[in-house]
């Protein structure tokens, strides 16, 4: 069994996060470990309030798993100040696991700041430089990149931008845009589109970190890149039609359906 790694928040409602990356792992028939960057309290309404864990503290539980287990891939997902960042990336240089995905996490869909502003460029020049793939939504391209994007040039752009970084593979993600949503990879040559569809559902919390989770997943079981995003985004879209009631508001996507 492929055994992976995911480096980041936990959401008390477990629909997104950590929660939702083990949940992914495991449906996708992988071993789950998690390594806790920040703890949220969350529900389905929003994000009420973020305790971030000592670095020092962060910095152990990557120790503590490298010097173990061998790990078979690494998801990064909301690491929120510059200095678990910093903690996070000298380690990572440290045990050089090959595939690692960074899901760039910036802003919760509730408009909660998961990582402060001023940690941006320090994950742009941290992490994304480690990134066997990172996998920022439109936004995130945005801020990353410093651009506008609204049509399919500035994607390219952006993703172009991105990959001067030093990330391996970019994939940017479509559904902020008008129009029928797709999904761009690129490999620093090519460029290939992935189609999506809209699903008329409100229960969409936690698809970022599902989609991150499941494309480690299938990087680690020996997938191709183009391959891990194709799987990666069938179960993502399976899961958001099977979205779930909870709370009162914004509801997660289903992983065992
Ligand atoms: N909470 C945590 C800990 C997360 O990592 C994320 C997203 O990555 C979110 C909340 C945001 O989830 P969403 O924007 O899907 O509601």
């Amino acid at each position: 069994m492929k055994k992976l790694l995911t480096i980041a928040g936990s959401d008390s409602c477990g629909g997104a996060g950590i929660q939702a990356d083990i949940k992914t792992f495991s449906a996708n028939g992988c071993y789950a470990m998690s390594v806790i960057a920040a703890v949220t309290a969350q529900n389905t309404k929003g994000v009420f309030a973020v305790q971030d864990i000592d670095p020092e503290i962060i910095g152990a539980e990557i120790d503590a798993i490298f010097t173990d287990i061998e790990v078979d891939g690494v998801k990064i997902g909301m690491v929120s100040n510059a200095d678990s960042i910093r903690v996070i990336a000298e380690r990572l240089r440290k045990y050089k696991p090959e595939k690692i995905v960074l899901d760039p996490v910036m802003v919760s869909k509730s408009g909660y700041d998961l990582l402060k502003p001023e940690a941006v460029r320090t994950l742009a020049e941290e992490l994304v430089p480690l990134a066997y793939v990172i996998t920022p939504n439109i936004p995130e391209a945005e801020i990353i990149a410093d651009m506008r994007i609204v049509t399919r040039e500035d994607v390219e752009e952006a993703a172009k931008r991105i990959k001067a970084m030093g990330a391996r593979y970019v994939l940017i993600k479509g559904g902020h845009l008008a129009g029928e949503p797709s999904d761009v990879l690129y490999d620093g040559e090519l460029f290939t589109t992935f189609p999506g569809k809209r699903i008329d559902t409100k229960n969409t919390h936690g698809t970022g970190c599902t989609l991150s989770s499941a494309i480690a997943a299938n990087l680690a079981k020996g997938f191709s890149m183009e391959e891990a995003v194709r799987a990666a985004k069938a179960y993502v879209t399976i899961g958001i039609e099977h979205g779930i009631e909870l709370g009162k508001g914004v509801g997660p996507t289903h992983h065992f359906y």
